[in-house]
């Protein structure tokens, strides 16, 4: 077998995880870099075999290139872990005859307003919503139980979810979500209105192949109350009673048959109602957290997500391999905790060396800028560890909580 070669879209160099798995798994990388990424070529990791700049923006002329690539010299599969760029991946698979998951599937997964509607058509747990299609149109949320969620219907880091708790506010929420939209995701947004979820959250990761669903593990997100929603915590597995794992593991075999998924990753995101019906809040084709779900994975039952993701990618059969586990993994996701420009961040660079830490991804640094939800900026950092225990990995966020601070200097002010 010759090793075959996959088309990768908008993966970070400083989140290796899916460069890592391509390497075990015997993958080559055509990397299609974000525009916004410098590349130096002598520092690519050993993966990649290509880099390839390509303006995505523009589709038909993006899908015209690659088909022309293809031509010149074929790659086996596309794929991303960018949740945006899931349904165009999936047009180009179809294009080209390659591996993927439809793009019919594709935009069930994306847009809210399709999943919440097949979820609901599968008979399984959904709140009630009402979708809101076009820039200007009103909506009567007077059938729906308040508080309420506003998000945007292909909207991506919780950017422009906003919780509502009164009728009378609503259409000002409305307004806020779609200025949002404009000015953070770059057009005007079809919208969907929905019942607010009380109760801890949870992510799945899991893997598909030929329609078979594997649950690879469910993980604590926290329990976030907005009215906006950072990224806190991910721990996993989750301390839940075997009912509630079953329970969990059903919803979330039977969304991917509603939606369509039959092959490749997942990431879902539901919440625990009462503490104990699961309902799901979306669910992404892709490997989560562009990568991040891998280490989670990995440091938890120690299956191997990104390697047999992207065998699946190319046409290959998942390998299913496993190594010995820590027992728990986590991702602490660093808090602005304020906003302005970023004069120190402290508490970081010690945990470089720290045991439990396996990656350290640090985003903004001193000078950068830092506006809150709703304007949201980016978060300071993310930090991924392992430990033999997700009680090991409660204890050491706790620590986080205490020891990672970061001073700001009003926004506008000299450095
Ligand atoms: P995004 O694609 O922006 O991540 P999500 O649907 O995942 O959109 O919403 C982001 C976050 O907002 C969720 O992780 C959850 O904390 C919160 N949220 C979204 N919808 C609801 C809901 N119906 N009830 C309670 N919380 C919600
Ligand atoms: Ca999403
Ligand atoms: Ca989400
Ligand atoms: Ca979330």
């Amino acid at each position: 077998m010759s090793r075959p070669t996959i088309v990768l879209v908008y993966q970070r160099l400083s989140l290796p995880w899916v460069f890592e798995g391509a390497r075990r798994a015997g993958i080559d990388i055509v990397l299609i870099p974000r525009r916004d990424e410098e590349i130096d070529p002598a520092r690519l990791p050993e993966a990649v075999v290509e880099v390839l700049r390509l303006d995505l923006s523009d589709r038909t002329a993006a899908l015209a290139e690659l088909r022309r690539r293809h031509r010149e010299a074929p790659f086996d599969g596309i794929t991303t872990l960018c949740d945006p760029e899931v349904p165009f991946v999936a047009e180009v698979a179809e294009a080209l005859g390659l591996p993927g998951i439809g793009s019919g599937t594709a935009q069930a997964a994306q847009d809210k307003r399709v999943m919440r509607e097949r979820l609901a058509a599968a008979g399984l747990n959904v709140p009630g919503f009402v979708r809101l299609d076009g820039p200007d149109s009103e909506t009567d949320a007077s059938a729906l139980t308040f508080p309420v969620v506003v998000k945007p219907a292909r909207g991506f880091s919780s950017l422009g979810v906003v919780r509502v708790d009164r009728p009378g506010d609503l259409s000002d929420a409305l307004a806020e979500v779609r200025r949002i939209c404009r000015t953070n995701l770059g057009r005007a947004e079809d919208l969907i209105v929905e019942e607010y979820l009380d109760g801890p959250e949870y992510a799945v990761e899991s893997l598909a192949y030929r329609g078979e669903v594997r649950v690879l593990s469910i993980g604590y997100k926290g329990e976030p109350t907005g009215p906006y929603f950072e990224e806190t915590v991910y721990r996993a597995p989750a301390a839940l009673p075997e009912a509630t794992v079953d329970a969990i593991e059903r919803e979330v075999v039977a969304a991917h048959a509603a939606i369509g998924l039959t092959d490749g990753p997942a990431h879902t995101e539901l919440r625990l109602r009462e503490g104990k019906r699961p309902f799901l809040l979306e669910m992404g084709a892709r490997v989560g957290g562009s990568g991040v779900s891998h280490h989670i994975v990995a440091g938890a039952v120690g299956a191997d997500l990104a390697a047999d993701a992207l065998r699946i990618a190319v046409g290959r059969e998942p390998e299913r391999t496993t190594t010995v586990a820590a027992g728990a993994a986590a991702n602490y996701i660093v808090p602005c905790g304020g906003s302005g420009r970023i004069t120190a961040i402290h508490g970081l660079d010690e945990l470089r060396d720290h045991p439990s830490v396996d990656h350290l991804v640090q985003i903004l640094h001193p000078g950068d800028v830092v506006r809150p939800y709703p304007d949201f900026t980016g978060y300071p950092a993310f930090v991924l560890s392992t430990h033999r225990s997700t009680a090991e990995a409660e204890q050491f966020h706790r620590h986080l909580d205490e020891s990672i601070r970061i001073d700001y200097a009003p926004e506008g002010a000299e450095s």
